[in-house]
């Protein structure tokens, strides 16, 4: 929606001054330049330290954090078209994009007709914003419901199409098709939102598809505080994991898919109460 503004700011300015549209047009050239040089002259990509340092969990945080690096990551082969995103780190992600006290809520495994719309609605209660891990083709069948998601203010991630836990030792080209063929469904269904994100089920990341994963402006994202809300241990279980182990890190896992939710909705509610007590903010992942 942003990006709407500005295009439409732009264009407007060139419609009224010619010569003031060339001299942002040279004045957007020179920052392109001052971002390219910045980012080779950077070691490895800024943030991928302070992300490995926030938590011991991390998978494969060793790989370089290059976009292009050649070693790390066969050659995309052009099964899709190309990105029209900016590459991101691709190391995963666990901080927040605030920093300070904050956590991330990531929702994984949905859309779900069922339970996202009562997921969105405690959530909008609460006037948190989180990050939604869908499935491919769950967010094909319920657009409106990708849309909504959006529309609210929460971010889309891409959490592949069969939801292989196993996926990690599987050929590339299996694990390519996982993650690039979920990214269009979801893309599609949202209108054209864009996705930030790629968590692999089950952190099932290798260094070549957090690479792919990456060129495609997604950044691998990771969680600290597993609420095992999937195992349905009951409402308390669940808020009472999350208030043992925020210590762990800020990015939160729960979900909106894969079977009954209720108690997901219910510890959800209770959390964000207690959370806000806490004097918590709510935060997205950092992407860059
Ligand atoms: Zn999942």
């Amino acid at each position: 929606m942003t990006g709407w503004r500005i295009s439409g700011g732009r264009f407007s300015a060139r419609l009224k001054a010619a010569p003031r549209a060339a001299a942002i047009g040279i004045a957007v050239a020179v920052v392109v330049v001052a971002a390219l040089v910045s980012a080779l002259v950077a070691p490895g990509g800024g943030g991928d330290g302070t992300a490995a340092a926030a938590s011991g969990k991390n998978l494969g945080q060793t790989g370089s954090a290059t976009p292009h690096s050649p070693s790390a990551a066969p050659t995309v082969t052009p099964t899709s078209a190309t990105p029209a995103v900016p590459p991101v780190p691709a190391s995963i992600q666990h901080a927040t994009e605030s920093g300070g006290k904050a956590v991330n809520i990531t929702i994984d495994d949905g859309p779900d007709p069922i339970w996202t719309p009562k997921v969105l609605d405690v959530l909008k209660k609460h006037h948190v914003h989180a990050t939604f891990c869908m499935i491919g083709p769950q967010a094909q069948a319920n657009p409106a419901l990708v849309r909504r998601v959006v529309a609210e203010g929460h971010r889309l991630c891409d959490h592949t199409v069969h939801h292989d836990e196993a996926m990690d030792h599987k050929p590339f080209a299996y694990q390519q098709k996982e993650i690039l063929d979920a990214y269009a469904m979801i893309e599609q269904a949202s209108g054209g939102a864009p996705v930030r994100y790629y968590r692999a089920p089950g952190g099932a990341f290798t260094p070549a598809s957090r690479e792919l994963a990456a060129q495609h402006g997604m950044r691998p994202l990771g969680w600290n505080v597993d609420t095992k809300d999937f195992s349905r241990p009951g409402v308390g279980a669940i808020v009472g994991t999350v208030k043992a182990e925020i210590h762990n890190g800020p990015t939160i896992l729960f979900h909106d898919g894969g079977g009954n939710r209720s108690q997901t909705v219910e510890a959800l509610d209770q959390t964000l109460t207690w959370l806000a007590q806490q004097h918590y903010a709510t935060s997205f992942p950092k992407v860059d």
